[in-house]
């Protein structure tokens, strides 16, 4: 790789899934850090695409439609629609924004994968997979339901089961269904190609493009080299479905391309598409000898795509981190035309209000009612989201905070600043840029300006050096630093008092804050656009570029300044309260009507005999830890008078391990053991649970001795 300063800049943002609407936790994740970082490198001069579009294939798309009784066009139709327009409204400043469904991505997508094909790089392997005989096609693992092995859940899908977080395969589900007809699926034979992903780690040129993770977010080598460390597997690149790429060769008649082979090929779609449209738009401009046509040729695909010259940069969440640091580049790098990833910044989650963000569920802040009930105020939900960015670990939006972080850093730092030095060069110097005509003699005041200015300036400094690494809440953090250096130094100096006795010097200081102001709207344009953009048209200075960003004099003496806004509304406690309101009312909806439902239906009758069956026993929790690597399950040690076993359980969400210590819980003891994540369960605790998300350990209510039968 060119480790010199790259040529261009390609940024892409991960592709949306379009089967709901944009909420504020997709922004944290990736739309909103990919666009202030775009924006920074656009304002210095270097030339970016960003590029994003909506994500349209795959099963939950399939099951969206039916649920809602449409075809899955019309779903992707809404949602790209609704999502493009928020990212517009909302300020994301794509180059192009595309979809997985056009003529183009298909085209792109299947070149792709039959160039892999005639490669050689597939391995093509027939396995058994469930097959609905009424419906007469092969399902996807969403669309098998059944009975957990491991919790019982008779709602657990062919992939997952959501009650206790098991991972599963189709084959594991007890009594399996299928989603589509009811029936009960038959395994039958069918053939697909898979990505040989353990042999292509081996490569060298993988073992090569990993090194790359030295300098990259802990968050994602932690990820990464956990998945290396356990060895890849190959993975399906196609699959039964009708809706998708359909897989361009012979013998795979009703097979399409795996959603996460299309979806980042969609990056290289989209350039195609803005590149054709920059062209012509350019063939227009400078057709003909018109004098003002100008403006650089747009680069050529192959400047973007292949040229190491390039920087290619993955905006992504912390869900999709496998997929663009190592499936992706596998992909890329064995096709052979095309540049690696030079950076993948991934953040973590933002969750809301005390509860993890869910579309399902409806729980969460949705960017285009966002835009509806809080007009105008873009950038104040921008920096909120920037100020608690999930940039190292999970993070948390409540309303509240939003209210006090804008009403306390926006409103009385930023907007109140502007505010009193437009105010007073209006009433001083009846709105233009005053003339210095003595320097500051005052100790004093010369001590006040010296600390303000060198504040400012390594405030700054800094504000670059975290833009540069992509650290941008501590970014933005810097960026409020120089408004409230510019606050403190009219603090300090009182020119509404010292304007009485000393109208020379109030000249320096209103001279020194417009400067600070002129600083602040350029500092603003990644962060906040919105307000750069007024904060320009209030100092009369449209024109202000970065590049002058540390200069001492950028607004020149004598200049007419603009007129005057207010920056920031105060948010008020009827709007918080409003918005809390919304949820509180979702968070009954959700208890009173509860989706999909396994509370209110009985499961077959079963015989005492059926009952007489099961082994329950008391037992006692003596020690309990996190599995590595697994989010929701936690290991215990279990006594059980006669013996001590080991269970896994998926509770590590509702249970700190240290909480269970010595807890007396009741133990199915004769469940055939089973191995998870490499460890042997050797049981089962029993847990009374509901669908939203709560799961509990049921003991007995009494101290009893471990071991005792419960019957
Ligand atoms: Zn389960």
């Amino acid at each position: 790789m060119n480790n010199s300063e790259p040529k261009r800049y390609l940024v892409t943002a991960a592709l949306p899934y379009a089967n709901g609407p944009v909420h504020i936790g997709h922004l944290a994740g990736c739309y909103l850090p990919a666009d202030i970082y775009v924006r920074y490198l656009k304002a210095q001069g270097k030339e970016v695409l960003f590029i994003c579009g909506s994500d349209e294939h795959g099963v939950p798309i399939t099951i969206k439609a039916k649920k809602e009784g449409i075809t899955p066009q019309q779903v992707v139709d809404k949602y790209d629609g609704i999502m493009k327009n928020a990212f517009k409204d909302f300020g994301i400043d794509f180059s192009y924004y595309g979809r997985t469904s056009s003529k183009t991505h298909h085209d792109t997508a299947q070149e792709f994968f039959r160039t892999l094909y005639d490669k050689g790089v597939f391995k093509e392997e027939i396995t058994k997979q469930y097959y609905d005989e009424e419906a007469k096609q092969f399902l996807a693992d969403r669309y098998i339901t059944g009975t957990c092995p491991r919790c019982g859940n008779p709602n657990a899908y062919g992939d997952q089961c959501e009650k206790c977080g098991t991972t599963l395969s189709p084959t594991d589900l007890i009594n399996p269904k299928s989603a589509l007809s009811g029936a009960t699926p038959v395994l039958k034979e069918t053939k697909n190609w898979f990505l040989p992903m353990g042999d292509i780690q081996q490569s060298d040129e993988f073992q090569e493009y990993i090194k790359r993770f030295e300098g990259w977010k802990s968050n994602i080598k932690g990820q990464c080299s956990s998945w290396l460390t356990e060895g890849l597997q190959p993975r399906a690149m196609t699959r039964d479905l009708d809706w998708g790429v359909p897989v361009p060769i012979d013998g795979a008649d009703g097979k399409v391309l795996y959603v996460w082979f299309d979806a980042p090929i969609g990056y290289i779609s989209a350039t195609k598409e803005y590149l054709q449209l920059a062209a012509s738009n350019w063939q227009l401009a400078n057709t003909g000898d018109r004098p003002e046509a100008s403006g650089q040729k747009p680069a050529a695909f192959e400047d973007w795509w292949q040229n190491d010259e390039t920087a290619l940069i993955h905006f992504i969440g912390k869900d999709n981190i496998v997929f663009h640091a190592i499936i992706f580049p596998m992909m890329l790098m064995t096709h052979g035309k095309f540049i690696l990833p030079t950076n993948v910044p991934a953040n973590e989650f933002l969750n809301l209000e005390g509860d993890k963000i869910s579309t399902s569920r409806n729980w969460a802040v949705w960017l285009h009612e966002y835009l509806v009930d809080f007009p105008n105020r873009q950038d104040e939900l921008r920096y909120v989201l920037t100020s608690i960015a999930p940039e190292t670990k999970d993070s948390e939006f409540t309303w509240k905070d939003y209210q006090t972080r804008v009403n306390s850093e926006l409103v009385s730092i930023f907007g109140n600043f502007v505010n009193r030095v437009l105010v007073l060069s209006n009433k001083f110097y009846e709105g233009k840029i005053p003339a210095i005509t003595s320097a500051l003699t005052d100790e004093r005041l010369l001590t006040c300006r010296q600390t303000c200015l060198d504040s400012i300036a390594q405030s700054l400094h800094a504000m670059r050096e975290d833009l540069d690494a992509v650290k941008l809440r501590d970014a933005q953090a810097e960026f409020i630093n120089v408004a409230r250096a510019g606050n403190k130094y009219l603090a300090d100096t009182e020119p509404w008092k010292l304007i009485k006795t000393d109208a020379e010097s109030v000249k320096q200081i209103m001279f020194d804050a417009l400067q600070i102001c002129a600083k602040l709207a350029i500092a603003a344009e990644p962060f906040l656009p919105h307000t750069a953009t007024k904060l320009k048209a209030m100092l009369a200075a449209n024109d202000l570029h970065w590049s002058s960003l540390f200069n001492e004099n950028i607004l020149k003496e004598n200049r007419q300044l603009g007129t005057a806004e207010i920056l920031y509304k105060q948010v008020e406690d009827e709007e918080i309260l409003k918005q809390l309101t919304r949820l509180e009312n979702i968070k009954i909806a959700n208890i009173q009507q509860p989706e999909a439902s396994s509370l209110n239906e009985v499961k077959a009758d079963i015989t005492y005999e059926d009952f007489e069956k099961l082994d329950l026993r008391v037992g006692k929790v003596l020690e309990a830890e996190k599995v590595p690597k697994a989010d929701k399950l936690l290991k215990l040690i279990v006594d059980l008078g006669f013996e001590k076993r080991t269970i896994l359980s998926g509770i590590a969400e509702y249970y700190q391990p240290e909480e269970l210590v010595g807890k007396l819980v009741t133990v199915v003891a004769n469940l055939a053991p089973r191995k998870i994540r490499g460890i042997e369960s050797q049981g089962m605790l029993l847990m009374a649970g509901n669908d939203f998300g709560k799961l509990y350990s049921v003991g007995p209510e009494k101290d009893i001795e471990v071991g005792s039968v419960v019957k």
